[in-house]
């Protein structure tokens, strides 16, 4: 049940990362502090709704 997720720059809305989870365990969208080579810094990176 592993599930391709993405997560998008929440400060340009580009999407940065792939991940995958298992959404009958994990049943919020996940947010991750990560780096975005777009704005140059770290920005918060919210799970994609699809
Ligand atoms: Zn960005």
């Amino acid at each position: 049940m592993q599930e391709v997720i993405t997560f998008a720059c929440t400060e340009c809305d580009r999407k940065n990362y792939t991940s995958q989870k298992n959404k009958k365990i994990i049943k919020d969208r996940l947010e991750l502090v990560k780096y975005c080579k777009w704005c140059k810094k770290h920005t918060k990176h919210k799970e994609e709704k699809k």
